[in-house]
């Protein structure tokens, strides 16, 4: 079985950023900048927040980060929201999800600029990829389409099935699977079957959110399982939605959990906010 390691891919995109960091530095004499906005102190998105910003750091872009208390209101986070989208230092804005109980998520993506969407969530950027013209895409999704691509795994032509249709993840890996030529079925919470419908798959992308939800008997054999469940097991170990140690001899290719699909979702991050520093300083520049 061919193990489809996110973090070799996740390598490669950075190194293909670092110059193109370099060639904007020299260009627009700074750095592109990303700003991160985290509400609360959870435990897991003080994790990721501090992950994206050494990214950033190692690719030599400049990251900023918001921390604001659990208790903030919905006026305060817009007034940073406002000065964020209007700050012509600042190309790329993440809030972080999700956001304490009283705060809508809903809200932030009507709020942000979608200029400045790093995280391409936003209703603009949902709507450029849908119509097939897509400046950035979702990072997860994205990320999930460029460990098929480093591995060369044929998409065109084949069936795929998703597991989940959430608005972040599985709808748009849905739609980029299409998009790449394959045929495809999306199932979700209510699918009577789910392992009825993936076992016909010749890729199976697992986003359910269900702790070792599915294993060797969902899958036919030498099926292609991509797996973006994250799930915390306790004493610091990780699992994914699928039982990975039952996929040796059986699918011809998976991701692990860790090292499968979360370090693309930040490589993709970082191409989000490059792309997007890029038009905005072209833009002005013109
Ligand atoms: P979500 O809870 O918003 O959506 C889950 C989807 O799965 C829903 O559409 C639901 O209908 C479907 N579902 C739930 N139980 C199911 C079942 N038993 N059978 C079939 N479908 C079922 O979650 P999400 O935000 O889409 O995230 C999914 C998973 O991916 C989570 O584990 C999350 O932590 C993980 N995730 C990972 C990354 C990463 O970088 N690796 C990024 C985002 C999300």
């Amino acid at each position: 079985m061919l193990l489809l390691d996110g973090k070799t891919v996740a390598q490669h995109v950075r190194d293909q950023l670092k110059t193109r960091v370099q060639d904007f530095q020299g260009r627009f004499r700074r750095p592109p900048h990303l700003a991160v906005v985290l509400v609360g102190a959870d435990p897991a998105s003080q994790v990721y927040v501090k992950n994206k910003h050494i990214a950033c750091e190692k690719i030599g872009m400049l990251s900023t980060v918001h921390n604001l208390a659990a208790t903030t209101t919905e006026t305060e986070l817009d007034a940073l929201l406002d000065r964020l989208n209007t700050d012509s230092g600042v190309d790329g804005i993440l809030v972080q999800l999700p956001l304490p109980k009283g705060l809508s998520a809903e809200r932030v993506l009507e709020k942000l600029d979608p200029r400045k969407d790093a995280d391409g969530l936003t209703y603009t950027a949902m709507g450029y990829l849908w119509a097939g013209r897509p400046f950035v895409k979702p990072c997860t999704p994205s990320g999930v389409m460029r460990i098929l691509e480093y591995y060369k795994i044929p998409v065109a032509g084949k069936t795929a099935v998703v597991v989940g249709r959430s608005n972040i993840v599985g709808k748009p890996i849905a739609h980029l699977l299409t998009e790449a030529n394959a045929t495809v079925t999306v199932c979700h919470s209510k699918t009577p079957d789910v392992g009825a419908v993936t076992r016909q798959a010749d890729i199976v992308v697992v986003a359910a959110g269900k702790p070792r939800l599915l294993g060797k008997e969902d899958f036919k054999p030498g099926a292609v399982v991509i797996d973006v469940g994250i799930h915390g097991t306790g004493g610091g170990k990780l699992c994914g939605d699928v039982r990975f140690e039952e996929l040796e001899g059986h699918a011809s290719a998976a991701t692990p959990v860790p090292g499968g699909v979360g370090p693309m979702t930040i490589a993709c991050l970082l191409e989000n906010t490059m792309i997007l520093a890029e038009k905005r300083a072209e833009g002005n520049a013109r």
